[in-house]
C-alpha cells in the first residue's frame, strides 16, 4: 500500500481532489505545488494510515518507515540538504491535517531535527545565532507540549521569568546567549518533569511527532469536537512533514495569514495580518500586535506600525499575485498561511475561508457578478441556516458585553427589555408600550400571550426543544433557554445572576445567537434584507421545485411571512385564536356545557370572531393557498386554572363554581397528549367542527369578493388514524359548505384533506387518500408518536442519548429519515397510488430544518411549510435541495 504522497518541486503525488486521503491541508499543499507555487517540499502520510494504526492495535504497518524515508530523502534532494546532518542541516514541521479542519487536534511542530548539535550548525550556516537558538527554544516548548505532554505553562513562567530579570519587553529582545541560557532551563525542566533528558535523536524526534499526531486523533478534545460536529471517526487524520522556512530570521523575514477577501463583510479585498521576524502562530496567539498587509487597510485601522505592502514591497507583490490566482483557481474565498525568509515569499496553507453570514452572501453574489461562478454554485455556496442570523437584530459586536449568565441559544436574535416574571406582567408592559423579557423558569401553553407580548423569553430551566424554545423559535422571537446558573424566585419576583439581584423592571438584554444573557441595554444592529440577500433569495427561487409556505394564525405573522417570501399558509392552528382574553371566556363555556345545545350557544359567540380572523388571513394571503386545521389539542388547555378564571366563566355561564369545578374535573386526562383531542373531539362534538367550517366558508366568501380574487380554502383536520374519522369529519364540513352556498349564492372550491400524524395514518393511507385530497405530514406528532416519546418530557433524556452515542440528531429538530421519514415516504407513495396529483406537504418544525428539506424534496413532497422566520431558510434549502 502506497502510504506516503510527496509534493514539492513544482510537482506533486497527490491534489485537491485527495481531500479525504490527504486531509484538507495535504491536498491543498499538493495542488499548490503542481500549480508551480513557492511551496517547501515535503510529504503526507494519509488518513488510511490513520485508520490501519487504530485497526492494529496502534502500530504501523512494516513498509511505513521505508515510504518515510524515501520521502524525506526526497525533500533533501529538492532543498539540497540532509534530514539530520549538521554539515548540511534540514528541519522539518510535523503537522496535522484531518479531511474538516479540526481544532483539537496535535497542534503543529516546527522546527524538527534540531538538537545541541545541530542548533550550532544551523547558527553557523545562517549565520545567525539568535536565530538558531530562538528557533531551538520554540522547538523544545512546542514538542515537549505536544509530544511529550510537558505543559507549555513550564515554559512560559521560565521565560516570563528570564525576560523580567533582563529588563526585556519582548521574545524579540533576547539575544543568542541569552536564548541559550533558557535552552539550559527548559531542557531542565523537561528532565525534572519527564525523569528523562530532551529527545536529541532527530529520527526519535520525527516518529515521536508522528505517532502523537495519530494519537491525536482519539484524544479527549478532538473526540468531543468531532461529536459536536458530526465528523466520523473513521475519517482519520493525516499527517504533513514539511521542510522548515524561517520567518525568524532576522528583519527581512516574516510570517502571515491573510483572507483573499474580508471574512467578516466579504468586502473584496485582502485581509490580513504578519509580524516580522517571527514564526508559525506568533500572528495569531497575540505575542506582538501583528501590523496590517496593506497601506489601505493600515490606514483604515490608523495604525503606526508599517504594512507589508510598503517594508516588503516585493514579497507582498508576489503575496496579492498569488491570493489572487489561488482564489481564481479554488473559486472561492480563500484563508491563506505563508512565511517570508529572507525576502522571499513561501505559502503553507490555503483553503476556503470561514467567513460570517453577511459576508458569505457578498461574496456569493460578487463571485457571480464577476463571473467566476454561476448563480447556482452561489446559491449552493450559503449555509441556509446561517440566515437565521440574518433576520433578526443582533448585537453590536464592538458593544461592550455585561455577560452575566449563560443558557442555550435557542432562538435566534437579540432582544433587550425590562425583565417581568409572568405573562401577565408581560401583556400589561406592552400595553403600556414598554419592552418585556419574560423570565420564566419554564414556560407552558398557556404562556403563549405572554410570549407574543415580549420581546424575548428567558428560561432557567430546558433544552433546545423545551416548549419555550421551540414556540419562540415558531414566533422568530429570541430566546435563551436553560440558564442553569440563574435563579428565578417568582415570590420574591427575583432573578439572582452571578451576584447580581435583578428585579421586575430591571433592563437586560438576551443574545439568542450565543445564549448570553446580559445586564442592561446593548446597541443592535438591524437586519438588512434587500441587497445580496434578495439577490440570493432571488436566484434560489429560480431553481427550487417546492413551494415554501408559512406556518401562522396572526395577522402579523402572515405579513410578515409573506414579506418573507411564503406562498401560501400550510398551517393555520385555530387553537392559538381562543386564548385572547374576550375569546377565552366564550371557549371556556363552549367546553364546560355538558348539552350540545349550550355548546352551540357559546360556538354562535366565538363563530364571528372566527370569521374574522380568517377572512382576514385570507386577504393577506390572497391569490394563495390557506390550509386550516380544525380545533386540535385537548381541551384541557382551554381550562380556567385559577379561582378568578372559574368565577368569570361560572357568571358567564350562570352555574355554580362547585358545578363548574366538577366539569373540570370530567375533563382531566391522564395523558392528554395522546387523549380527547384532534378530529376525536369533532367526532364527540361535530357542532365545534361545523362551526369552524362555517367561519371558514363565510369568511372565503366575503374575502373572496373584497379581493376580486376567490379563496380556495384547504381544511385541514387532525389526528385522523382511521379512515371513518375522516368521512365522518368530512361529511360535516361538506354540509356547511353547501348551507353556505345556498345561503350566500356563491360557488365554493375548497379541499379537504388530513394531517398525517399517526403511524397508524401512514399505514392506511391509500385508505384514507380516497377522502383526503391533500395530505400535510405533521412530523412533530408523527415523531412523538413514532417513537413513543412527548417531547416536552424529551430534553431529559434525549441529550444523554446523544452524548451515548444512541441517537445522532435530537429527532424532534431534524427528522428521523430511518423511522419517521420512512412512515412519510411509505405514506406519500400510498397516498399518489390512491389519489394520482395528491397534494402533499409538510408542516412540522421540519418543514424549517435544511436536511429534513432535503429529505421532503426527495420523497416529492409539493411544499414544504415553516415558521415566518424560517421561510428565508426554506426557500434557499429547497433550493439546494433541487439543484
Ligand atoms: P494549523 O492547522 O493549526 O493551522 P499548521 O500546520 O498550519 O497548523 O501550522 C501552523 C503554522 O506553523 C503555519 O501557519 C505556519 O506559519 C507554521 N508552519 C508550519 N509548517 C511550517 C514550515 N514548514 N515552515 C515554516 N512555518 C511552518
Ligand atoms: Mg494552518
Ligand atoms: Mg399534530
Amino acid at each position: 500500500t502506497k502510504w506516503v504522497y510527496s509534493f514539492g518541486d513544482g510537482k506533486a503525488e497527490g491534489s485537491a481532489g485527495d481531500r479525504n486521503l490527504l486531509g484538507g491541508k495535504g491536498a491543498n499543499l499538493a495542488e499548490m505545488s503542481s500549480l508551480g507555487l513557492p511551496v517547501p517540499p515535503g510529504f503526507t502520510i494519509t488518513t488510511e494510515l490513520c485508520t490501519s494504526y487504530y485497526a492494529n492495535g496502534r502500530t504501523y504497518p512494516s513498509e511505513l518507515a521505508g515510504q518515510v524515508a524515501t520521502a524525506l530523502d526526497e525533500v533533501g534532494r529538492i532543498t539540497g540538504k540532509t534530514f539530520g546532518d549538521p554539515a548540511n542541516l534540514l528541519l522539518v514541521s510535523v503537522r496535522s491535517g484531518a479531511r474538516a479542519s479540526m481544532p483539537g487536534m496535535m497542534d503543529t511542530v516546527l522546527n524538527l531535527g534540531l538538537n545541541d548539535e545541530t542548533v550550532a550548525a544551523l547558527a553557523r550556516d545562517s549565520g545567525d545565532e539568535r536565530f538558531a537558538y530562538d528557533s531551538y527554544r520554540r522547538f523544545i516548548q512546542m514538542y515537549s507540549d505536544v509530544v511529550l505532554g510537558v505543559d507549555h505553562e513550564h515554559f512560559e513562567e521560565i521565560l516570563e521569568d528570564q525576560k523580567a530579570r533582563r529588563g526585556h519587553e519582548l521574545d524579540t529582545d533576547l539575544s543568542a546567549a541569552e536564548w541559550q541560557h533558557v535552552i539550559g532551563l527548559y531542557k531542565a525542566k523537561v528532565e525534572e518533569e519527564l525523569g528523562s533528558p530532551f529527545p536529541q535523536d532527530p529520527q526519535e524526534q520525527l516518529w515521536g511527532a508522528i505517532g502523537a499526531v495519530f494519537s491525536s486523533w482519539m484524544n479527549h478534545r478532538a473526540i468531543t469536537y468531532r461529536r459536536l460536529h458530526d465528523i466520523p471517526e473513521s475519517w482519520g487524520t493525516a499527517v504533513n512533514v514539511q521542510a522548515m522556512v524561517f520567518g525568524n530570521m532576522g528583519e527581512t523575514s516574516a510570517t502571515g495569514v491573510a483572507f483573499t477577501r474580508n471574512p467578516s463583510t466579504g468586502e473584496p479585498k485582502l485581509y490580513g495580518e504578519f509580524l516580522v521576524n517571527a514564526q508559525g502562530e506568533d500572528v495569531v496567539a497575540g505575542i506582538r500586535t501583528p501590523q496590517n498587509l496593506t497601506e489601505e487597510a493600515r490606514i483604515e485601522a490608523g495604525s503606526d506600525k508599517p504594512s507589508m505592502e510598503k517594508v516588503m514591497p516585493e514579497a507582498f507583490a508576489a503575496f496579492v499575485d498569488i491570493s489572487q490566482r489561488l482564489e481564481r483557481h479554488y473559486r472561492d474565498m480563500q484563508d491563506l498561511e505563508f512565511t517570508i525568509e529572507r525576502g522571499k515569499l513561501w505559502m503553507l496553507q490555503t483553503r476556503s475561508g470561514k467567513r460570517t453570514a453577511k459576508a458569505a452572501l457578498k461574496i456569493a453574489v460578487d463571485m457571480a457578478a464577476e463571473g467566476l461562478i454561476t448563480t447556482q454554485e452561489a446559491v449552493s455556496r450559503i449555509d441556509p441556516a446561517s440566515l437565521d442570523q440574518l433576520l433578526h437584530p443582533t448585537i453590536d459586536p464592538s458593544a461592550p458585553r455585561n455577560v452575566i449568565g449563560i443558557g442555550l441559544p435557542a432562538s435566534p436574535g437579540a432582544a433587550t427589555g425590562e425583565i417581568v416574571f409572568s405573562s401577565d406582567e408581560a401583556e400589561e408592559m406592552r400595553a403600556q408600550n414598554r419592552k418585556a423579557i419574560l423570565v420564566r423558569i419554564e414556560t407552558s401553553p398557556e404562556d403563549i400571550h405572554g410570549m407574543h407580548a415580549s420581546e424575548g423569553i428567558l428560561t432557567t430551566r430546558g433544552g433546545m426543544t423545551s416548549h419555550a424554545a421551540v414556540v419562540a423559535r415558531g414566533m422568530g422571537k429570541p430566546c435563551v433557554s436553560g440558564a442553569g446558573s440563574l435563579r428565578v424566585d417568582y415570590r420574591s419576583g427575583t432573578l439572582v445572576a452571578m451576584g447580581h439581584t435583578l428585579r421586575k423592571g430591571d433592563v437586560i438584554t438576551i443574545d439568542g445567537a450565543t445564549g448570553q444573557v446580559l445586564k442592561g441595554s446593548v446597541p443592535m444592529l438591524q437586519p438588512e434584507l434587500s441587497g445580496d440577500f434578495a439577490a440570493i433569495m432571488e436566484w434560489a427561487d429560480q431553481i427550487r421545485r417546492m413551494k415554501v409556505r408559512t406556518n401562522a394564525e396572526t395577522p402579523a405573522d402572515a405579513r410578515m411571512a409573506r414579506s418573507f417570501g411564503a406562498e401560501g399558509i400550510g398551517l393555520c392552528r385555530t387553537e392559538h385564536m381562543f386564548f385572547d382574553d374576550d375569546r377565552i371566556v366564550a371557549m371556556r363555556e363552549m367546553i364546560l356545557s355538558d348539552v350540545e345545545k349550550d355548546r352551540r350557544a357559546a360556538l354562535a359567540k366565538l363563530l364571528p370572531m372566527q370569521r374574522s380572523d380568517f377572512a382576514e388571513l385570507f386577504e393577506i394571503m390572497a391569490g394563495l393557498p390557506v390550509t386550516i386545521r380544525l380545533l386540535d389539542p385537548p381541551l384541557h388547555e382551554f381550562l380556567p386554572k385559577s379561582e378568578e378564571e372559574v368565577a368569570d366563566v361560572a357568571k358567564a355561564m350562570n352555574v355554580s363554581a362547585e358545578k363548574l369545578r366538577q366539569r373540570t374535573e370530567a375533563l382531566h386526562e391522564f395523558n392528554p397528549m395522546l387523549g380527547h383531542r384532534g378530529c376525536r373531539l369533532a367526532v364527540s362534538y361535530p357542532e365545534i367542527a361545523e362551526m369552524q367550517a362555517r367561519a371558514i366558508f363565510e369568511a372565503a366568501v366575503e374575502a373572496g369578493k373584497k379581493t376580486g380574487s376567490p379563496v380556495v380554502p384547504e381544511i385541514m383536520v387532525p389526528l385522523v388514524g382511521i379512515m371513518k374519522e375522516l368521512d365522518f369529519v368530512k361529511a360535516r364540513i361538506d354540509e356547511v359548505a353547501k348551507a353556505v352556498m345556498d345561503e350566500t349564492g356563491t360557488t365554493i372550491d375548497y379541499l379537504v384533506g388530513t394531517m398525517i400524524e399517526l403511524p397508524r395514518a401512514a399505514i392506511r393511507a391509500h385508505v384514507i387518500a380516497e377522502a383526503a385530497e391533500f395530505f400535510s405530514f405533521g412530523t412533530n406528532d408523527l415523531t412523538q408518536t413514532t417513537f413513543g416519546i412527548s417531547r416536552d418530557d424529551a430534553s431529559s433524556f434525549l441529550e444523554t442519548y446523544r452524548q451515548k452515542g444512541i441517537i445522532e440528531q435530537d429527532p424532534f429538530i431534524s427528522l428521523d429519515l430511518e423511522g419517521v421519514g420512512e412512515l412519510v415516504r411509505m405514506a406519500a407513495d400510498k397516498g399518489r397510488g390512491a389519489r394520482p396529483g395528491i397534494k402533499l406537504g409538510i408542516c412540522g418544525e421540519h418543514g424549517g430544518d435544511p436536511a429534513s428539506i432535503h429529505f421532503c424534496e426527495e420523497v416529492g413532497l409539493d411544499y414544504v411549510s415553516c415558521s415566518p422566520f424560517r421561510v428565508p431558510i426554506a426557500r434557499l434549502a429547497a433550493a439546494q435541495a433541487s439543484a
